[in-house]
């Protein structure tokens, strides 16, 4: 497919001023994000007398105790009361009119407010209140048709707040990698109307990869991380056109803190995992930031796949965990960029992957393929950080329990 020129502006139409929705929240009330930037509800309960708390606040509403826990929350309960907002002072919603919103009683817990998916039938009507992160990237409550996952995407209004690749236009990194190529189908298979499959080596053949490259979506395009000159020319070229980016790329070795002479194998592995990732965002993010309200097509997520062991470390690859943790700390520092302006930036924390550095790794691993729709379902959905596969959900929890007692069990 040919690079072209950005559409000429039609002077004479309105441009689209940027409206997010409204960020204020008090400390206590930013515990909200807790679930959904992990995708689930979690809300506050007494420690002493188990009582839910809704709004979130210092001191138990039932009996003053001040040992209030964030807990996850099936959210069953019932929509008892709804409205259509037809009026608002925010310019967010009032671009958005009308808007629906109710009140949903949670069994044996508080009513709170919530916006109310297309699907739900008319009030009363059981729900499950799930917790989703908007445009501004805070927590607001959504209710959904109960029994299935919630699926944002298919309320014309409320999908705004997710990133769903379908007729989106995105980059993938590293495309000739196992997990680049699985990224690249996963993202045709979603409905990508444009998929740049960015290569760093061209004579290098990989299986699978011709027939990736063959799909009529993907566009092959040079791609060199660790080149500055590689990441502008491309940025130059499509920078103003991609919507989503999957950064994949990827130096992974398997040594120890004592297993190699010399550093050159860890200094490559920063040189492609943070360096690489500090020269894609330095060319890429101010553009999508700008092009964030472009329409409910605008730029809307980027996507850095990381490791588990970025966040606990891992003596057994120990130069590579620490490459990722570099590239977790700027994670959350792009996120603090893109997110005001509505791109989200997410995390993937995966257990070990099924690829060939990985070959002397004990299973369960997860496959590339599970890999990329865990991507796409968080696409799809609004969390912010994804942790894919069995071994990567059981290092969450440990890790939320005690990280102490984790870093000793790794030493083991
Ligand atoms: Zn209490």
């Amino acid at each position: 497919m040919a690079v072209g020129r950005p559409k000429r502006k039609n002077p004479v139409l309105r441009t689209r001023q940027a409206t997010l929705p409204p960020a204020g929240r008090s400390r206590v009330a930013l515990g909200m994000l807790r679930g959904p930037a992990r995708g689930g509800l979690e809300l506050q309960t007494c420690a002493d007398c188990g009582a839910v708390q809704y709004p979130p606040r210092e001191m138990c509403g039932a009996c003053l105790s001040d040992r209030l826990v964030w807990r996850p929350h099936d959210g069953a309960g019932e929509l008892v009361v709804e409205t259509t907002l037809r009026h608002a002072m925010e310019l967010h919603f009032r671009e958005r009119l009308p808007w629906r919103s109710g009140l949903v009683r949670l069994d044996g817990g508080p009513t709170v407010v919530a916006h109310v998916h297309a699907d739900v039938p008319p009030a009363p009507a059981r729900v499950t209140l799930t917790a989703a992160l908007d445009r501004s990237g805070q927590a607001v409550l959504v209710a959904v048709p109960p029994g299935a996952p919630p699926d944002l995407t298919t309320d014309p209004k409320l999908a705004e707040m997710t990133c769903d690749p379908k007729g989106r236009k995105a980059l993938v990194t590293d495309a000739k990698s196992e997990t680049g190529q699985a990224m690249v189908r996963a993202l045709v298979d979603a409905g990508a109307e444009i998929v740049w499959a960015g290569v760093a080596a061209p004579w290098i053949r990989m299986p699978g990869f011709d027939a990736v490259a063959a799909l009529p979506q993907v566009t092959v395009v040079p791609l060199d991380v660790t080149d500055g000159r590689s990441v502008d020319t491309l940025a130059a070229e499509i920078g103003h056109k991609v919507d989503l980016i999957v950064n994949t790329a990827d130096h992974h070795r398997t040594h120890g803190l004592f297993g190699e002479r010399g550093v050159e194998t860890a200094a490559t592995e920063m040189e492609v995992n943070y360096t690489g990732l500090l020269r894609l965002a330095r060319a890429f993010g101010p553009v999508m930031r700008a092009r964030a309200m472009d329409g409910p097509k605008g730029a809307a997520a980027w996507v850095n796949v990381l490791s588990v062991f970025a966040l606990s470390g891992w003596p057994a690859q120990a130069t590579w965990a620490a490459s990722k943790a570099a590239a977790h700390a700027l994670t959350l520092t792009m996120r603090a960029e893109l997110q005001p302006a509505g791109v989200r930036v997410v995390g993937v924390y995966p257990g070990p992957v099924d690829e060939p550095w990985n070959q002397q790794v004990l299973p369960p691993k997860l496959s590339p393929a599970a890999l990329a729709s865990a991507v796409v379902a968080a696409l799809r959905g609004t969390v912010e950080e994804v942790y894919p596969g069995d071994v990567a959900q059981d290092w969450l929890a440990r890790l939320r329990a005690d990280p102490k007692a984790l870093e000793r069990e790794m030493a083991r």
